[in-house]
């Protein structure tokens, strides 16, 4: 199964995504999880997409499709995939798809995880992140048990730099301008699937998996 997940920052993508990675065994290909792991490494790439990232903007077209290309290749994805996060804007839908009908592959679904507007800048204020295995938690929804410390491994919690709030209404004005018109993009193929991405995290899983035909 080849999924494009579709939804603004703070939509709840990621979660849902690991969601399926752990039922499903699918790899999930993250843009921001991949980018954010270039910076964290200081390599060149990642030096390159820093400024961008840190000011809510998107990082360029030809740093990213590279990026997606060359994980799309690997042995893991053959059966499947969940892009969260990518495409970002048509010239990357495009570019997907064409990179897809070279590797022989289709895109089975877009899912979009739909979020009214005003739930997505607490969702962002609040969220932390764990250091050490990812873990994620809200201090307005889901707080961890003790304050800044991961309930799972004890690492320490942090909040992204592109959390803040100016950055968070610079990222949904670009997700409003940019990445939003995709679902037409993706309407006009046929293969868009719609959840409301408000509940538990679990009712919404309920609702993902019932929507991509996956009992
Ligand atoms: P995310 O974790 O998906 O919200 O991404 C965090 C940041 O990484 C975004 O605000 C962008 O600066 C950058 N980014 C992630 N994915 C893409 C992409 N497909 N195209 C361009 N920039 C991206």
């Amino acid at each position: 199964m080849k999924i494009v997940l579709l939804g603004a920052p703070g939509a709840g993508k990621g979660t849902q995504a690991k969601k399926l990675v752990e039922k499903y065994s699918l790899p999930q290909i993250s843009t921001g999880d991949l980018l954010r792991a270039a910076v964290a490494a200081g390599s060149q790439l990642g030096k390159e997409a820093k400024s961008f990232m840190d000011k809510g903007e998107l990082v360029p077209d030809s740093v990213v499709l590279g990026m997606v290309e060359e994980r799309l290749k690997k042995d893991d994805c053959k059966k499947g995939y969940i892009l969260d996060g990518f495409p970002r804007n048509t010239a990357q839908a495009e570019a997907l798809d064409k990179m897809l009908s070279s590797l022989n592959m289709s895109l089975n679904a877009a899912l979009s995880v739909d979020v009214p507007f005003d739930d997505l800048m607490k969702r962002l204020t609040g969220r932390r992140t764990c250091k050490s295995c990812g873990q994620m938690y809200n201090v307005y929804f889901s707080p961890s048990k003790k304050e800044g410390v991961c309930d799972k491994c004890s690492g320490e919690l942090y909040q992204r730099d592109d959390d803040k709030e100016a950055t968070i209404k610079r990222r949904l004005d670009v997700y409003n301008a940019q990445t939003a018109p995709l679902m037409e993009y993706y309407k006009k193929k046929g293969i868009v699937k719609s959840v409301a991405g408000t509940g538990s995290i679990d009712e919404i899983f309920k609702q993902v998996c019932s929507e991509l035909g996956l009992k």
